[in-house]
């Protein structure tokens, strides 16, 4: 086969992209793999933003769109920015893509130069790692441990920074581990962060209506507007209008870093999809309920199954304050022997285990940056979670 690009060595497939095709093999063999693993929530897209999207391809809504969103879905944008974080932000200030993924991929390429160094908080969502990597830039892994809730210190921070430091990347409330920053931890990092002007802010807060406490979880540009020059808030309807096939993010910062966003995706895939935006549109400007509505729902199945879990031996879990997700300590069954004598030595045999045995498939802590633990989604049915449930209890039973 003629070569690859040097440019992959050292980039992974998401794991998120391996895991879900593993899981379909062993289904397509018959198996019936109950995937734990996945970021997408058991909630269908509201039926007014499924309308909006039809009504939009009949009225002809249906060529390419201005690179960086139509007007209206910019505009749904800033409204939804000043009603949900009191941020205001003008037309060149936004750009509509496809995803939040893509959203993070145009400001890394934007700005990183060959070993610029990018700060990533660990536990991680593993694609920001290889899409440093992928733009010349090396990550740069600061461990938040569960003692620190899972979340950065302003401490850890300052000792991480160099010269060479291009970003940070904080995510609120955190994949994997449902941990939510408040205001005055945010404040705490932003008062480093003004000590370092080269420093940009990523803010992602793809999960922030996924909160347990009522309100949305609280973003930087808010938080310190003197640092609003410098950070790039991004979001997107997947997660709280559950959206994550119509591929809708976005991000709001300055005119400069959103215009070379713009270049970058104007020569890669061009603008969002019209129709999608056109629903997006709906999902942000229409009743907002829906989102504590759904909150609520995802309390009661986070909590029966974080009870689950802490009842399985070897297992905990803390339930989360916002997310779909549990992040599950596992530390008591590392070292146990599996039924045909496999060593479970870490949280990446574990979860090779509960799927070969047990038929569940979860992430390993690893793939986040973080061991030994497990990530388990838990927005799905109350039927799934039961059946879940035992297999996982088994599985632990099983394990001498
Ligand atoms: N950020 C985080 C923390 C995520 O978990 C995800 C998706 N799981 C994304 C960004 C990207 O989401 P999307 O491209 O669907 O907007």
């Amino acid at each position: 086969m003629p070569a690859l690009s040097p440019r992959l060595s050292g980039i992974q497939a998401s794991p998120a992209s391996i895991l879900r095709r593993r899981a379909r093999e062993l289904r397509a063999a018959g198996r019936d793999v109950i995937e734990l693993s996945s970021g997408n929530l058991d909630f269908a897209t509201p039926d007014h933003v499924i309308a909006a999207a039809h009504a939009a391809a009949l009225r002809g809504e249906t060529r390419y769109t201005d690179v960086d969103g139509t007007p209206d879905m910019k505009q749904a944008v800033r409204a939804a920015l000043l009603r949900d974080h009191r941020l205001t932000y003008e037309q060149d200030e936004i750009i509509v893509c496809n995803g939040s993924t893509q959203a993070l991929f145009n400001a890394l390429q934007a700005t990183l130069a060959p070993d610029d160094e990018v700060i990533i908080p660990a536990p991680y969502w593993a694609p920001y790692l290889d899409q440093v990597r992928l733009n010349g830039g090396t990550p740069v892994i600061v461990p938040c441990p569960q003692n620190n809730g899972f979340k950065l210190r302003a401490d850890d921070l300052r000792t991480a920074i160099t010269p060479r430091t291009r970003w940070l990347i904080i995510n609120n409330p955190v994949n994997p581990s449902g941990a939510i920053y408040s205001a005055e931890q945010l404040s705490e990092i932003a008062a480093v962060l003004l000590q370092h002007p080269d420093v940009w802010i990523l803010a992602d807060g793809l999960y922030e209506h996924m909160v347990f406490g009522g309100v949305a979880a609280p973003t930087f540009a808010a938080i310190e507007p003197r640092l609003r020059p410098r950070t790039l808030t991004v979001s997107g309807v997947a997660k709280s209008y559950a959206m994550m096939g119509w591929r809708v993010g976005y991000a709001a910062g300055p005119a400069a870093l959103i215009a070379a966003m713009i270049k970058i995706q104007s020569q890669t895939t061009n603008s969002a999809s019209s129709i999608s935006q056109a629903a997006a549109i709906a999902a942000l400007m229409g009743p907002q309920d829906l989102l504590s509505e759904r909150a609520t729902v995802l309390r009661g199945k986070r909590d029966r199954f974080a009870e689950i879990v802490n009842d399985c031996a070897g297992l905990s879990c803390e339930p989360p304050e916002g997310t779909f997700y549990l992040l599950v300590g596992c530390a008591g069954v590392l070292g146990k022997t599996s039924p045909d004598g496999k060593v479970i030595a870490t949280d990446r045999d574990f979860a090779a285990y509960l799927l070969d045995h047990a038929d569940l498939a979860v992430f390993a802590g690893d793939d986040f940056g973080l061991s030994p633990y497990i990530r388990i989604t838990f927005a799905n049915p109350a039927a799934i979670i039961e059946e879940a449930g035992r297999r996982l209890k088994r599985a632990c039973e099983a394990l001498r």
